[in-house]
């Protein structure tokens, strides 16, 4: 029997073996690799309740939409924590992290790690991270119990979750507990590799939720928790009467298991958050569902506006004695502008219903994004240990995926931007180097060609004409017509761009950008102001003279903003913010080894135990999975090698097979030589059984040639 007949073999093998395909627990077994094979094999698996499946280099996670009680024990844990080689036990996301934290300790020097958690909404990133802390708190626990600082530092990086997935999560379409920031958290281990602080980095949070929740979503958790789990007492405190409704609450009939203000309050109180403290917090949120049942009397564009009755009588009220200001002064502040003309002239100008409208979201939406970084930064010096207590980290990487709607903006350009240098890194650190690994070995290894993005970063992030900072520009110069003028500079710049055209459908202008995961259509109308996100200075300066020290706190340092119109062009724009926070992600990514997980989501209704093959052949391809496994597969002996190739290079495969087997031997007596590896080593690279080292930790050029 010839090669080719036997392979071929192998091939039909499979090909008929489908009973079997949910033993393959490493999609580089599937032969061949095509997005039908290895959607057909992670199928089989989720049928066979089977959630976890190597992907070469990466995890692919299939979300199961029901509790797994058995598979997250901390049993279960520990027995991943102890295996000699974990990598021998069944794809699990311990085995990630447990890859990660032995990792630390690097064979060289200690190496800090990052697990990066990827997929669309609802795919279960934050099910995950929280999965990964509740290891590490386990398995990089103080075996000293005594020491009550080590527990309490444990309990406090996991109280940490339901704090910030209160403020920061919320209900939408996709998910029901979908987070609405990105985050980075870090996970500090000392010397002897034990758990002793942690620190956290969040992303662009969606303030615009606070004031707007579009049909059928809600607005963050914390609201609807005050709303139902709130005692007769606290009632009183927050002005807060029973039955009261909230224009800005909608869809509070639906119960969920997220509306649970106990848990969120026991973790206040655990991460230190006083009495006094949560007492403040709690009026300045109630505060801000008084303010959205405030209205405005229509009145004509032209002329002065007022509030309605009820509100005035009662909102309005209400929402000053929370927040601790002068009821007429709030009045003013919400319904008149102050212009300033030089120094010593200043104009008042009443604003028309929609301007009101506008300053009542935009105190909002100021208020609550600084109480949710007041809490941020709280939360970070209750977790955080001293530089010296700490010599490494993990870091987990929990962000929003790729978003394609029927409308597009700032914010979903942001979010796909991240996502495009997360691509990149991705390409980069694993595709592009495994390859020159290749090249380097000395293995005539064809290219598997996978999709290099640079040209559409340079679309959105290039200097000077690049799509952010055209947008920036446009911003600075402050003209009357900004969407009709961005638009013209976008034609202008980007007009000979491949990555960019303009959406022929759509009666406003729209532009399209081809990212590595589709094409997506942004509307330009209201980017500029988005992007400027102005807060009017009268309201600043109001929540400065609060009584309430939370409040004075949150504003004390904002003064810059509120003095005129020359610290006004100063003002950061959010995409130079979210710009610079993303850049300082990648460095720290990049000073780490990185490990990805890729979350997938089984069916869009969230329903338990459904594959639907549309929607995951879908993430699939964004995350460029198939590519992975080819170049993953690489470097597996013959029978795994041959399988990942598709049928018709199988010959070519062989041959390359053979030069490498030779470069091996050759390699392996050279090592022996230089007394750099024991002859036990150098029999089992010869004899092939790298497999699993070549998959986890690839053999190095710099290895093979002391
Ligand atoms: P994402 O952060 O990607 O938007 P989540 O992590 O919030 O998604 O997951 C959405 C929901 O899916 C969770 O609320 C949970 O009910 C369910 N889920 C996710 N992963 C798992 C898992 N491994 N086991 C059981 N349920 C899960
Ligand atoms: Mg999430």
């Amino acid at each position: 029997m010839s090669l080719n007949d036997s392979l071929e073999g192998d091939v039909r093998d499979f090909l008929v073996n489908e009973a079997e395909l949910h033993t393959y627990d490493d999609l580089t077994k599937v032969n061949p690799v095509t997005p039908t094979t290895v959607l057909k094999c992670l199928q089989a698996r989720y049928s066979a309740r089977v959630f976890y499946t190597h992907a070469g280099c990466t995890l692919v996670a299939l979300n199961p939409f029901q509790p797994i009680p058995h598979l997250y024990s901390l049993d279960v844990m520990r027995e991943y924590h102890s295996a000699p080689q974990p990598q021998d036990f069944k794809p699990h996301i311990f085995i990630v992290a447990e890859e990660a934290y032995r990792n630390v300790q690097g064979q060289v020097e200690p190496v800090d790690q990052s697990l990066v958690v990827s997929g669309e909404s609802g795919a279960g990133k934050t099910w995950t991270s929280r999965c990964l802390m509740k290891y590490y708190a386990t398995v990089a626990a103080s075996s000293h119990k005594c020491q009550d600082t080590v527990e309490r530092i444990e309990r406090r990086v996991l109280d940490s979750n339901p704090v910030m997935e209160a403020f920061g999560n919320a209900c939408t379409l996709r998910n029901n507990n979908s987070s609405r920031f990105g985050k980075y958290i870090q996970l500090q281990l000392n010397s002897s590799q034990l758990l002793v602080g942690a620190s956290v980095q969040t992303y662009l949070l969606e303030k615009t939720r606070v004031a707007f929740q579009a049909p059928n979503e809600r607005n963050f958790h914390i609201f609807y928790q005050m709303m139902k789990g709130a005692t007769e007492k606290q009632r009183q405190e927050w002005e807060m009467p029973y039955n009261q409704k909230f224009s800005w609450l909608p869809n509070a009939d639906k119960t969920l298991e997220e509306d649970r203000l106990q848990e969120t309050a026991e973790a206040m109180i655990s991460l230190g958050i006083d009495t006094d403290k949560r007492t403040q917090i709690f009026r300045v949120l109630a505060s801000i569902l008084q303010l959205g049942n405030v209205n405005f009397s229509l009145a004509s564009e032209s002329q002065p506006c007022d509030l309605d009755e009820e509100s005035k009588g009662s909102f309005l009220y209400k929402t000053a004695t929370l927040l601790q200001v002068p009821v007429d002064e709030l009045q003013d502040c919400l319904t008149v502008r102050t212009l300033r003309a030089g120094k010593q002239n200043v104009l008042l100008k009443p604003c028309s219903q929609s301007e009101c409208v506008i300053r009542r979201d935009c105190l909002a939406k100021v208020i609550y994004a600084q109480l949710f970084e007041w809490l941020v930064t709280f939360i970070n010096n209750s977790m955080c240990s001293d530089n010296s207590k700490w010599c490494n980290f993990i870091g987990l990487l929990d962000v929003y995926g790729f978003e394609c709607f029927l409308l597009n903006n700032l914010e979903q350009l942001c979010i796909n931007y991240a996502n495009e240098k997360l691509q990149q890194h991705f390409v980069a650190h694993y595709l592009k180097a495994q390859q020159e690994e290749y090249v380097a070995e000395g293995l005539e290894w064809s290219f598997v060609r996978y999709q290099d993005n640079q040209s559409c970063l340079d679309l959105i992030e290039g200097s000077p004409t690049g799509i952010l900072s055209l947008l920036n520009e446009e911003c600075r110069l402050n003209r009357a017509s900004d969407a009709k003028q961005f638009r013209v500079r976008l034609e202008k710049e980007l007009s000979g761009n491949t990555r960019m055209s303009w959406d022929k459908f759509s009666k406003q202008p729209h532009f399209i950008v081809a990212h590595y995961a589709g094409r997506v259509s942004y509307q330009i109308e209201g980017m500029m102001e988005k992007n400027k996100d102005p807060v009017p200075p009268e309201l600043l300066s109001l929540l400065q003279k609060s009584k309430n020290p939370l409040l004075q706190s949150l504003f004390a340092a904002s003064d810059a903003e509120g003095n005129g119109s020359r610290a006004q062009s100063k003002v950061v724009t959010v995409v130079s913010k979210f710009k610079n926070s993303l850049e300082s992600l990648m460095k720290i990514l990049h000073g780490t080894t990185p490990h990805y997980t890729r979350c997938i989501k089984p069916n869009p209704d969230c329903r338990p135990l459904t594959f639907k093959k549309e929607e995951v052949i879908t993430q699939l391809e964004a995350c460029g999975i198939v590519e992975t496994i080819h170049i993953s597969a690489a470097g597996f002996p013959i029978r795994d090698r041959v399988r990942s190739q598709k049928a018709f290079c199988i010959q070519c495969c062989w041959r390359r097979y053979q030069r490498r087997q030779r470069a091996i031997r050759t390699q392996s007596a050279t090592l022996i030589q230089a007394g750099t590896a024991s002859t036990q080593m150098a029999k089992s690279v010869r004899a092939g059984s790298v497999k699993l080292h070549l998959r986890r930790s690839p053999l190095r050029y710099a290895d093979m040639h002391p």
